[in-house]
């Protein structure tokens, strides 16, 4: 499941223009000290390791590699907007009485992007984003509780640039107000270094989390002496859109657990398919749907009558959205009957025609078990 969850966000953000980097999880002192992850935020970092003459510490972001690696050559403004992704580990050291679960953990896998790009393009690039939000929330089947727009408070740590501020929040509240949505400005909530979007989502009990965010960052081109090369050959300052779809990969499976209590839409369940031969007879057909199905790219597996009776078995394979039952007659007309997991069943039908649509349903990364309106 949550390698579907990472294959459709790697897919999501490749035909958005992202592309993907692979950054270490180790980096030097030094490059925390620049970012002002250091003074800002050294209380949620692991303690640094001594290494000979250095210090390196688990990073707590993946900002400041991605600042590197933008660094590392020059960049043209023809090549702006460039969006640099990357599903990559952070670390927080929280004590053990605060973790919970998947929702608070020490190790996070991030769902992490840094579209560099000029100030010109930042709105759109925000736009974009909050966009690529909506669609993955559309076919995760979440529903977002509220929008917020987290601004600094008075009196606390934060990079100080009151003129930055006021750009990067004006930027962010023009894109909240075009794009209709409603959202409520939130104090103390801001990064460090910038105002930032949440999309905050909400358990079964109420409470909130931030899983989506957008951020629009002056501070670190800055600190890390970002530049492009722009229309009249001078070096300018670039902006940085810091922006997760789906935050950290535990946070959104936690969530999708919760709210689907294992029964997941169908492109996201662990097993996709359970094939069920009626009796040993009709086990090499159940293992050549099998095979064909996994050949189409499903997750499919069969459940013998080595498992229980027929009803046994159906039972056990409840949260599998498809379950395709071959008995006598269907075995001899090349046939399956389909039956869905909210106990609808379906006619018989050819092996291949139930694949074909079971594999299109997949690929359309559809909430819907059956009915969605979609070309195979
Ligand atoms: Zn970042």
């Amino acid at each position: 499941m949550r390698h579907a969850l990472e294959e459709y966000v790697r897919d999501a953000e490749r035909r958005a223009g992202y592309r993907h980097v692979y950054s270490p999880v180790l980096g030097k002192r030094e490059l925390y000290e620049i970012s002002g992850h250091w003074s800002h935020y050294s209380e949620d970092m692991y303690p640094p390791m001594d290494l000979g003459e250095e210090q390196v510490v688990l990073r707590p972001s993946l900002c400041p590699h991605h600042a590197l690696i933008y660094r590392s050559r020059s960049h043209s403004y023809r090549e702006l907007p460039l969006r640099m992704a990357e599903l990559g580990g952070m670390y927080r050291s929280e004590l053990s009485g605060v973790l919970g679960g998947l929702t608070r953990v020490r190790a996070i896998q991030l769902n992490d992007a840094h579209i560099f790009c000029t100030l010109d393009q930042a709105a759109d690039e925000a736009r974009a984003a909050l966009e690529l939000i909506r669609r993955a929330y559309d076919a995760l089947g979440i529903r977002p509780a509220r929008y917020r727009l987290s601004l600094p408070e008075a009196g606390g740590k934060y990079v100080a640039d009151p003129a930055m501020w006021q750009r990067a929040t004006a930027l962010l509240t023009d894109v909240l107000d075009e794009s209709g949505v409603a959202y409520e400005a939130a104090e103390g909530e801001a990064a460090f270094y910038g105002p930032k979007i949440d999309v905050q989502i909400a358990d079964g009990a109420g409470r909130e989390a931030t899983l989506s965010t957008v951020q629009i960052d002056f501070h670190q081109p800055e600190r890390f002496d970002l530049h492009y090369i722009g229309p009249d050959g001078a070096k300018h300052r670039p902006v940085m859109v810091h922006r997760s779809v789906i935050g950290s990969v535990e946070r959104a499976v936690a969530h999708l657990i919760e709210l689907y209590g294992g029964a997941f839409p169908a492109w996201l369940a662990p097993t996709q398919l359970v094939v069920l031969p009626v009796s040993e007879a009709e086990m090499p057909q159940a293992a050549e749907l099998v095979r064909r199905g996994v050949d189409r790219g499903l997750r499919a597996r069969v459940a013998g009558p080595e498992h229980g009776s027929l009803g046994a078995r159906i039972r056990a394979a409840r949260l599998v959205p498809y379950q395709a039952v071959i008995g006598a007659k269907e075995a001899a007309g090349d046939q399956v009957s389909l039956r869905l997991r909210d106990g609808r069943r379906l006619d018989a039908r050819s092996g291949t025609e139930a694949l074909i649509r079971i594999g299109a349903l997949v690929d359309a990364h559809n909430t819907d078990l059956w009915d969605a309106d979609i070309s195979v």
